[in-house]
């Protein structure tokens, strides 16, 4: 089983290894910068060979890296819209030199103008980075949890994207459990989640999902809130974490992005999941 969180660079983008280390996780998510800034501080020669060296001797792989909050690939405005692809490209390149993988982005929000005009807008932006950065690392679409204009609640979204892009090889998607589940997608028992893998695999294609990011929710089922809540906590609870742990979805890596709010630790939710899993801590 591979399991790990989202971890903080604070100090140098290598501290994040340690710090999966330090708790026994074998997977990582990072970002490679400060999320919530447009401007990306240059990556230091010495933290990208650390940061290589840590990953390949402890093993500590995928490593994920996750988009900054503020772009927004759909959006209707030209200037977010090109500060946005622009924002896509250099972290294509940041993973590129931290041999990072896999890229997780949010799909964005259409602000009103429609999901149609929001995914067209999508499908250039993901085109254009893609003829603009060699490399390879594959960009991974995240099913959001359907809030109000925002773009990719529906696994249709996706597919409609993948069928559109030049890049279909280089895409591959995210299924965070807790945008799911706010989404609509019944994560409960394993009828339920039997049924939400049959809408993948008729949609986006099981094979396509390189990641789960493994959340309870907060809200309930259909409700639209994106709020995570530690697992077996929220609305999802234990025996739903126990089915979803049972299925095809308990083979890819899970990414844990719980609340750091003094309930639990990361550590408890890591032992939390081998628990319910059945698997040695
Ligand atoms: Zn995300
Ligand atoms: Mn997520
Ligand atoms: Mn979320």
């Amino acid at each position: 089983m591979r399991i790990g969180f989202h971890m903080s660079i604070c100090g140098s983008i290598d501290r994040a290894v340690d710090r999966a280390l330090e708790i026994g996780c074998n997977t990582l998510q990072i970002f490679t910068r400060n999320p919530r800034g447009w401007i990306a501080r240059p990556l230091r020669n010495d933290e990208v060979e650390a940061f290589i060296l840590k990953v390949e001797r402890n093993d500590v792989r995928p490593v994920f890296s996750h988009m900054p909050y503020l772009p927004n690939l759909a959006s209707p405005k030209n200037d977010v819209y090109a500060k946005s692809v622009e924002a896509l490209i250099v972290e294509m390149d940041r993973c590129e030199r931290l041999k990072v993988p896999y890229l997780v982005t949010h799909l964005g929000s259409h602000l009103g103008y429609g999901a149609k005009r929001g995914l067209e807008r999508i499908v250039r932006a993901i085109d254009k980075a893609f003829s603009a950065v060699g490399g390879r690392v594959t960009l991974l679409l995240e099913n959001t949890a359907g809030t109000r204009n925002s773009v990719g609640g529906r696994f249709e979204d996706l597919q409609y994207i993948i069928e559109r892009t030049s890049y279909p090889d280089r895409i591959g998607i995210c299924f965070d459990t807790c945008h799911a589940f706010a989404a609509g997608y019944d994560l409960r028992t394993e009828e339920k989640i039997e049924e939400v893998i049959g809408k993948i695999e008729s949609t986006v294609g099981f094979e396509r999902l390189k990641l789960v990011h493994l959340n309870d929710s907060r809200g309930g089922l259909n409700s639209h809130i994106d709020r995570h809540e530690h697992i077996g906590l929220g609305k999802i609870g234990e025996e739903g974490f126990r089915s979803i742990l049972r299925s095809r979805f308990a083979r890819l890596p899970l990414i844990l992005e719980t609340p750091r709010n003094g309930v639990r630790s990361d550590l408890d939710n890591l032992l939390k999941v081998k628990e319910i899993a059945g698997v040695k801590p």
